[in-house]
C-alpha cells in the first residue's frame, strides 16, 4: 500500500509538476483594458467602464438595475439603509456564513438574529427563519452558500406572509440560478462581491442588483456621497424622481465608488465566467457522482430547483464514524497532504466566530442596554451549523473544479487512500 502523504509518503498529487489551476484567471485581454484606462485618464467616477459593467451585469442577472461598489459587505449595508433598516429593527441572517453578513446589520444600528441552517445545503432554514419572526423583523438575508442554493420559494413565501424585505446575499452565486432566475433578482436587493476568492473578480468590489426604480435611485444615491443619479450612472432608471431638493443631495451618505480599473477587469471577467461556471458545475457533478458511493462521505444536497450551478469552493461532509472514528482535523490534513491545496473548515458559526464581534466597538453601537445583549451573538443556539463546522464541513477551493476529470478522479483517490488507512492515522 501506498504511505499517505502525511506520514511522509508520496502524495496523490505532485503540484511542483502538476500543479492545480490557477486562480484569478486573466489574460491579454485584462491586460488591454487597464492599458486603455490608465491612457484615457479616467480612473473613476461613473466613467465608461463602470457605466457598461453595470448594464452587462444587470443583464446578465436578469435586473433591471445593477451598481457596484466598494465590496460585498457595503453592498448589503446600503441595501438596508436604502430599505429603510435600522434602529429598533430585526433581520434574520443565518448563523453559517462569512461576519459581514451580520456585521453590516449592527452597522446599520439594527439587530441581526442569528438562525440555523439545514444539514444538506447548509443554507438558512425557513422553519428556523418563521419561528424567529417579530413585530420587529423587517427583512431577511438568506445566502446562497458554497455551491448550495437558498431555498428561495419558501423564503419568498415566508417574506409576502409577514412583510418582509428580502436581501439575497450572492457572494457566492454569481450566475446561479433558482428555477430560471438568476441570484439576485429573487429578492429586493442582490448583493456580489468581487473580492478575490470569489468566482468573479476585481481584487475588491461589488455590486447591487434590483427591479425597483425607487430602491435603485437610493442605492445610486448611498454609494455616491448621497447624491442625486448623474449621467449614465443609472441605466434605465428614471432621472428625477424622488425626494431630493434642487441642491442634488437628498441622503447623507460616504463614498463607496469602485474605479475604473476593477470594472474593467470585470466586464473580462464576466466574459469569461458562463464557461467557467460550466466547467465548474460539470466536474462538480461528476465528483459529487463519485463522492456519494464513498463510505462516510456525502456531498451537498443539490436542489432539482436549482437550474443552474455556480460554484463558490467545493464543499462535501465527511462522518468520522466511517473512518474508524478518525477526526476531522486530521483528516483534512491528510487529504490536504495528499492533493496538495488548502482542505478548510467552513465558516465559524457566528455565535462564536472570532471576526463576529459587535461588543468591541462600544462608543459607535452601544445604543443601549437592551441593544447591547440583543446584539451578543451568544445568546443564540445553532446546533445544526455548529455540528457542521465541528463535525462535518471539508471545503476546498472552487478551483480545483476549473480541472478536468483525471483531477476530480484523483481527489477521490486520495480519500479512498486515506479510507483504506485511517487504523494507521488514528495510532
Ligand atoms: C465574501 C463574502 C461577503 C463580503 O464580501 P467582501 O467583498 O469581501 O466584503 C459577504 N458574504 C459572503 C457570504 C461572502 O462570502
Amino acid at each position: 500500500m501506498q504511505k499517505l502523504a502525511i506520514q511522509g509518503g508520496k502524495p496523490s498529487r505532485d503540484i511542483s509538476s502538476n500543479p492545480w489551476p490557477k486562480w484569478p484567471v486573466w489574460g491579454k485581454e485584462e491586460e488591454t483594458a487597464l492599458i486603455e484606462v490608465l491612457n484615457s485618464g479616467v480612473w473613476s467616477y461613473n466613467g465608461p467602464k463602470e457605466v457598461e459593467f453595470n448594464k452587462l451585469f444587470a443583464e446578465y442577472t436578469g435586473t433591471k438595475y445593477s451598481l457596484c461598489t466598494v465590496n460585498g459587505t457595503i453592498t448589503m449595508q446600503l441595501a438596508l439603509e436604502a430599505l429603510g433598516i435600522g434602529v429598533g429593527d430585526e433581520v434574520i441572517v443565518p448563523g453559517l456564513t462569512w461576519q459581514a453578513t451580520a456585521a453590516t446589520v449592527i452597522d446599520v444600528n439594527a439587530t441581526p438574529i442569528l438562525v440555523d441552517v439545514l444539514e444538506d445545503t447548509w443554507c438558512i432554514d425557513p422553519a428556523a427563519i418563521e419561528k424567529a419572526i417579530t413585530p420587529k423583523t423587517k427583512a431577511i438575508i438568506p445566502v446562497h452558500l458554497y455551491g448550495a442554493f437558498a431555498d428561495m420559494d419558501a423564503i419568498m413565501d415566508i417574506a409576502k406572509k409577514h412583510n418582509l424585505y428580502v436581501i439575497e446575499d450572492c457572494a457566492h452565486k454569481h450566475g446561479g440560478e433558482w428555477k430560471g432566475k438568476k441570484a439576485g433578482s429573487i429578492g429586493d436587493v442582490g448583493s456580489f462581491s468581487y473580492q478575490l476568492s470569489k468566482h468573479l473578480t476585481a481584487g475588491e468590489g461589488g455590486s447591487m442588483t434590483t427591479n425597483n426604480a425607487d430602491l435603485a435611485e437610493k442605492l445610486d444615491a448611498l454609494r455616491n456621497v448621497g447624491r442625486r443619479p448623474e449621467g449614465d450612472s443609472l441605466i434605465g432608471a428614471d432621472k428625477g424622481i424622488g425626494d431630493y431638493g434642487d441642491d442634488g443631495n437628498f441622503i447623507q451618505s460616504g463614498n463607496f465608488r469602485i474605479t475604473e480599473f476593477q470594472a474593467a477587469i470585470l466586464i473580462e471577467g464576466l466574459k469569461r465566467l458562463p464557461e467557467q461556471n460550466a466547467t465548474r458545475d460539470a466536474n462538480g457533478e461528476y465528483l459529487n457522482e463519485l463522492l456519494k458511493e464513498l463510505p462516510g462521505i456525502s456531498p451537498l444536497k443539490r436542489d432539482e430547483r436549482e437550474t443552474k450551478k455556480a460554484y463558490f469552493n467545493f464543499a462535501f461532509r465527511y462522518d468520522k464514524s466511517e473512518f474508524k472514528n478518525l477526526p476531522i482535523e486530521k483528516f483534512r490534513a491528510a487529504l490536504e497532504a495528499e492533493i496538495g491545496i488548502i482542505v478548510d473548515a467552513c465558516y465559524e458559526p457566528l455565535n462564536n466566530c472570532s471576526l463576529y464581534v459587535p461588543h468591541t466597538k462600544p462608543a459607535r453601537h452601544k445604543l443601549n442596554e437592551t441593544y447591547w445583549e440583543g446584539v451578543n451573538p451568544k445568546r443564540f443556539s445553532l446546533p445544526v451549523c455548529e455540528r457542521i463546522f465541528e463535525k462535518e464541513s471539508v471545503c476546498l477551493h472552487h478551483k480545483v473544479l476549473m480541472g478536468t476529470k483525471a483531477d476530480m478522479d484523483l481527489i477521490v483517490s486520495a480519500i479512498q487512500k486515506i479510507y483504506n488507512q485511517s487504523d494507521e492515522l488514528m495510532s
